[in-house]
């Protein structure tokens, strides 16, 4: 299991200290506000109140140790961009820093943060998407460029036709890797498999190509 260390609890640092405490990575939750360490208190064993632009505390928790580093400091871009730096160079592998703004985002990427989030754009993003590309849902980004996604059959072209058959889907560069179907059962897609309007292909590949096959389909 990874260990993670989120500073800064304001409405996202939260949400993501509260999702990783229900799993049993080991976590350490800090913030300089003593009322928003209290909500933690009964959640999280570690709840720190500290100023993380100081390096003796980042030395004190042992910030190297930790796997993950999820600076979640908004508004105060001077105190995120300095936190984020001293991480990365405590060695922290991986260190995520939530961003305020464009210049913000691009400032966190040249010192070297190793995913910058502006959580209002992407879900903005996310929602547009989810009401355009309807039959796409449980998109979960796999890596840079490349996602996992169930994409559901609704065209006539592809109903009661064998995979091998639909020109459609071997034009793109993805995988599908495995059929639901909607009249019950789960298989592992091969050029055998018979598709029907209402059944779920399980996709990987680039964002592009999924969305492609969805507008086709
Ligand atoms: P959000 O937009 O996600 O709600 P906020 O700006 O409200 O973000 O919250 C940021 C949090 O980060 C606040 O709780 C604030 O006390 C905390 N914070 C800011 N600077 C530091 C710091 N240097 N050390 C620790 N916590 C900090």
């Amino acid at each position: 299991m990874k260990s993670f260390v989120v500073i800064g609890l304001g409405r996202f640092g939260s949400a993501v200290a509260k999702t990783i405490a229900e799993t049993e990575a080991d976590l350490l939750v800090m913030d300089q506000n003593e009322d928003r360490v209290n909500l933690f208190k009964d959640i999280v064993p570690n709840a720190i109140i500290a100023d993380a632009k100081d390096e003796r505390v980042l030395d004190e928790i042992g910030i190297q140790d930790f796997d993950v580093a999820i600076v979640a400091i908004g508004e105060d871009i001077q105190s995120s961009v300095l936190v984020t730096m001293l991480a990365k160079d405590a060695g922290v592998p991986q260190v995520i820093t939530k961003a305020v703004d464009k210049n913000h985002y691009r400032l966190l990427e040249k010192i070297g943060a190793d995913r910058v989030v502006l959580p209002e754009v992407e879900m903005g993003r996310k929602i547009a998407e989810s009401l355009i590309f309807e039959n796409i849902s449980n998109v979960v980004d796999i890596a840079e460029n490349i996602e996992f996604a169930e994409v559901k059959v609704c065209s006539r072209k592809m109903n009661n036709r064998l995979i091998s058959e639909i020109s459609e889907l071997n034009g793109y560069d993805l995988n599908i890797s495995y059929v639901k179907h909607i009249h019950g059962g789960v298989e592992i897609a091969s050029g055998d498999t018979r598709l029907m309007i209402g059944d779920s292909l399980f996709v990987i590949g680039r964002p592009e190509d999924i969305k492609k096959l969805s507008e086709q389909n």
